[in-house]
């Protein structure tokens, strides 16, 4: 007779728990924790985006104009993910946003508050300033030709004064080369005893450092390994949408240098999307082309066939968005990104699983149920480095953050996404919202990424793909939880808490 005891059966495996019809969203699923044998700074998160693009960390910020322009694509590279800049402008900004986020190399922005366009700009106060930057644009996206001292401009009798004739050159100042990082910078600056020091690139005035702002980022965690491309400069992504004028954009963002494209419906599987990822892997067949959005294995199949060399899942996932309201189609996340990884991971094909990020834990869900990065977009609005300004509303810093398929964004622009430009009425797949300052990604991310790592560890997964191999062979176990079960699995019970994270 056998003796030996029966295997141990415990929660479900994936394939079974995404099989039962439901539609699951990351808060539906949790896994069981594991068996632990390395330690958490064992953990590698590196991954790929698409087929030839390596991250150190698997983090992407969304194509939205509250989300990600030159800042946030620099910054995001810096850290070792990546930027995608959005469309929802002329094929010429999106461009300069692009340069502009390859050429300035550290991620800090001193520039803000204020700048000043070279040479018509005026300025009419300083505002607790010592100097005002002049740029070519006036805006901070744009190269800085000179600076106005305050004492220089209070000796003005004609505050009007052309700017070219009183504003001092940079070249007065120390410049250094514009790939020195944060640390040889800071050395400049102490040295000499500057304000600020100048960064030049082929003697052209790229950006300038000051002392106050790099002060400012002090206390943030130590920047790994930037997401550099061949040409040594940080790399960049754009998206386009699928109509035919879209070529031509495209034409532009390759000669600002893009280093992926991504094709932008919320609907992916359609034959405009089909016919220009292969007109885009003819035309240039070294760039890599991010197809989608998807969520089911048949639109993801149709994409891979079409030859895309990455996969972007998510429909009515995200924190904007009202699709499955208004068009009652879309999937719970964790179900989508399951079920493309699946079928995406036969072909080598990457998944970003974009959207309905809230938490390091839906970070972690995402990445160990396929996807090899997150795309977020509400994560990372609201930090200084999204676009826009800041506000106070009822005593709190906000930014607002909207909806590419919300009217207001559809208005300026962005409704090919969301198929409202050949339609006579617009009808809005998104909101216009606000979140709370966050403070810099430079800060937050990495201590999100320390946050994800332990996640791993708990399920014994050293790396991304070993999270999907435990996966994928039913070692790791999930179980659905009930309501009472995500009640009990966040705070609760308390009068009053106070929530810091790091
Ligand atoms: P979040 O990270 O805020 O949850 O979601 C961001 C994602 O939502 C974006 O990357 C994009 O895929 C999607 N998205 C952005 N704007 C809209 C919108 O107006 N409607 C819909 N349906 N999705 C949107």
């Amino acid at each position: 007779m056998d003796f030996s005891p029966a295997p141990i059966e415990d929660g479900f495996s994936s394939e079974r728990l995404f099989n039962q019809g439901y539609s699951y969203t990351y808060d539906d699923v949790i896994f069981l924790p594991h068996y632990i044998d390395f330690p958490t700074d064992a953990v590698l998160l590196s991954t790929r985006l698409s087929r030839n693009i390596h991250l150190s960390i698997p983090c992407v910020a969304s194509p939205m104009d509250t989300v990600t322009e030159s800042y946030m694509a620099t910054a995001m590279a810096a850290l070792g993910g990546i930027g995608i800049v959005h469309s929802n402008c002329t094929a010429s900004e999106q461009a300069a946003m692009v340069a502009s986020a390859k050429s300035r190399r550290v991620p800090i922005f001193s520039l803000n508050p204020m700048t000043v366009k070279a040479p018509d700009g005026c300025i009419d106060s300083f505002d607790g300033l010592d100097y005002v930057f002049v740029t070519e644009s006036g805006t901070t996206k744009s190269k800085v030709v000179g600076y106005v001292e305050k004492s220089d401009w209070e000796n003005l009798s004609d505050k009007k004064e052309e700017l070219f004739n009183y504003m001092r050159d940079c070249s007065s100042k120390v410049s250094v080369p514009w790939n020195y990082d944060l640390g040889q910078i800071n050395a400049v600056l102490e040295e000499n005893e500057l304000d600020f020091v100048v960064l030049e690139k082929d003697n052209e005035v790229v950006d300038v450092v000051t002392k106050e702002a790099l002060e400012g980022t002090k206390g943030y965690p130590k920047l790994g390994k930037g997401t550099v491309g061949s040409d040594g400069k940080w790399m960049v992504g754009a998206s386009i949408g699928t109509r035919e004028s879209d070529k031509e954009r495209l034409e532009h963002l390759v000669k600002a240098g893009i280093n992926v494209v991504v094709l932008d419906s919320s609907q992916g599987n359609s034959i405009y999307q089909i016919e220009l990822i292969k007109y885009v892997k003819k035309t240039y067949p070294e760039l890599d082309v991010i197809g989608g959005n998807v969520v089911t294995m048949y639109q993801a199949q149709n994409l891979i066939q079409a030859g895309v060399d990455g996969l972007r899942v998510g429909m009515g996932s995200g924190s904007i968005c009202t699709t499955q309201e208004v068009c009652a189609v879309g999937r719970g996340q964790a179900t989508a990104v399951y079920k493309v990884s699946s079928i995406a991971s036969q072909s080598g094909v990457p998944v970003i699983a974009d959207g309905g990020i809230s938490n390091s834990g839906h970070i972690v869900k995402a990445l160990v149920l396929g996807a090899s990065t997150v795309m977020m977009g509400s994560f990372l609005a609201g930090s200084t480095e999204a676009p826009g300004a800041y506000e106070v509303q009822n005593g709190r810093r906000i930014k607002k953050y909207r909806g590419m398929g919300s009217l207001e964004a559809m208005t300026k622009g962005s409704d090919a996404r969301y198929l409202g430009d050949t339609a006579k009425l617009k009808i809005a797949q998104g909101v216009v919202g606000a979140v709370a300052d966050k403070g810099s990604v430079l800060k937050f991310i990495p201590y999100t990424m320390q946050a994800v790592k332990q996640g791993f560890q708990d399920l014994g997964a050293s790396s991304l793909q070993s999270g999907h191999e435990l996966l994928r062979s039913g070692t790791l176990r999930l179980e659905v939880r009930t309501g009472a079960a995500q009640v009990e699995g966040g705070v609760h019970g308390l009068v009053s808490y106070e929530k810091k994270s790091f």
